[in-house]
């Protein structure tokens, strides 16, 4: 037996309990992990509130760890016992020891550390997709990012930056701004008292630009429809402050022929080998410098509840990583 945080009903953080669970051998095409570093990311608060649904319940929620193979299942050649691996996005990644499939894992070289692996698989495949395909950002580019001092926010801007790209960023506070600035944001609004509608156009001569990501959704969507210059991309890709309503696709060409995309990870990284080209696309940045991995909380698995508080309150800047 080992612990995991699993729920047994859908709500607040307090439905994360520290359960003991079963973990046992690993069958056909599977490993064990002893998982030493566990990714918190906010679709784990989606999944702990019932916005993205289970499959089953009581589950084990959370998607990214990293941790070493303590076992393998009969047919599996690719891992071995005492091989550190990572991996994102896969259900049930908070526990001391799961079961995986070992085809959904991806080797860490040995400079990478399992904290920074736990932090970045997840954020960085996501960052990596968004600005190297979902749009992929030019040097010259003058580009939006909602959220700049988050997770994915500090990557990107980052990369981006280190693409060539001017970034403007969205943060709450003139903290979040510092943060942003010192990781390749060059332009922070704190929305909080500026209106970064009219922030960006200002920046950008009045001529809008021509990608917006945001993963804050509600609250944010309509006024970073209104950043885009003609035929700019919105990139929407979370929901931190709520789901988006319906759109009515008329207003698409009324502000300018917009394109809106609504990408997930999942999507990008469902064949191994696109999920192996994405991760050593990022490994090769982070190896470069291009972009640093901040792991800026650390809190015990077994206070996820605690974690998830701090996520959701806007809490936390960077990355965060639970230790089992
Ligand atoms: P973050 O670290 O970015 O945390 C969320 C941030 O959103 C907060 O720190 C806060 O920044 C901002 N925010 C704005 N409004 C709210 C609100 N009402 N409540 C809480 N926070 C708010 O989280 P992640 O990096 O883990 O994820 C960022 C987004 O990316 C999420 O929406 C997530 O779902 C999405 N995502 C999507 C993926 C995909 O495949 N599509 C994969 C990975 C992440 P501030 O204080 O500056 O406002």
């Amino acid at each position: 037996m080992v612990h995991a945080i699993r729920i047994h009903e859908y709500g607040g953080p307090e439905a994360l309990r520290w359960d003991e669970v079963e973990v046992g051998d690993p069958g056909p095409g599977q490993v064990r992990l002893r998982q030493t570093a566990v990714g918190l990311n906010y679709i784990d608060t989606y999944h702990r509130s019932g916005l993205y649904k289970l499959p089953q319940l009581p589950a084990v929620i959370g998607t990214e760890g990293a941790g070493v193979v303590e076992a393998v299942g009969p047919d599996v050649t690719t891992l071995k016992v005492g091989d550190r691996v990572a991996y994102a996005p896969l259900i049930g990644a908070y526990a001391e020891s799961r079961l995986a499939p070992a085809d959904r894992l991806v080797p860490l070289p040995s400079w990478i550390e399992d904290r920074q692996a736990a932090a970045m698989m997840l954020q960085g495949m996501t960052a990596q997709f968004l600005i190297r395909s979902t749009y992929a950002v030019q040097p010259g580019d003058t580009i939006l990012v909602q959220a700049a001092a988050g997770g994915v926010g500090l990557i990107l801007c980052q990369w981006a930056k280190h693409l060539g790209a001017t970034v403007i960023g969205t943060v709450s506070s003139d903290e979040k701004a510092e943060l942003a600035r010192a990781n390749g944001c060059d332009h922070p609004i704190v929305y909080t008292r500026e209106n970064f509608v009219n922030r960006v156009k200002d920046i950008t001569d009045g001529q809008g630009v021509p990608v917006v990501y945001d993963g804050v959704g509600k609250t944010t969507f309509m006024d970073s429809l209104d950043c885009l210059r003609p035929r700019g991309f919105m990139v929407l890709f979370g929901a931190a402050s709520g789901p988006v309503p319906p759109l009515d696709l008329q207003l698409l060409a009324a502000k300018g022929s917009l394109y809106v995309t609504r990408p997930t990870l999942f999507t990008y990284v469902a064949k191994r080998d696109d999920m192996m080209t994405s991760a050593a696309d990022l490994f090769e940045v982070v190896h470069a410098g291009g972009v640093n991995i901040n792991v800026r909380q650390t809190f015990p698995l077994r206070d996820a509840a605690e974690a998830h508080r701090a996520l959701e309150s806007r809490g936390t800047t960077g990355s965060t990583v639970l230790l089992p």
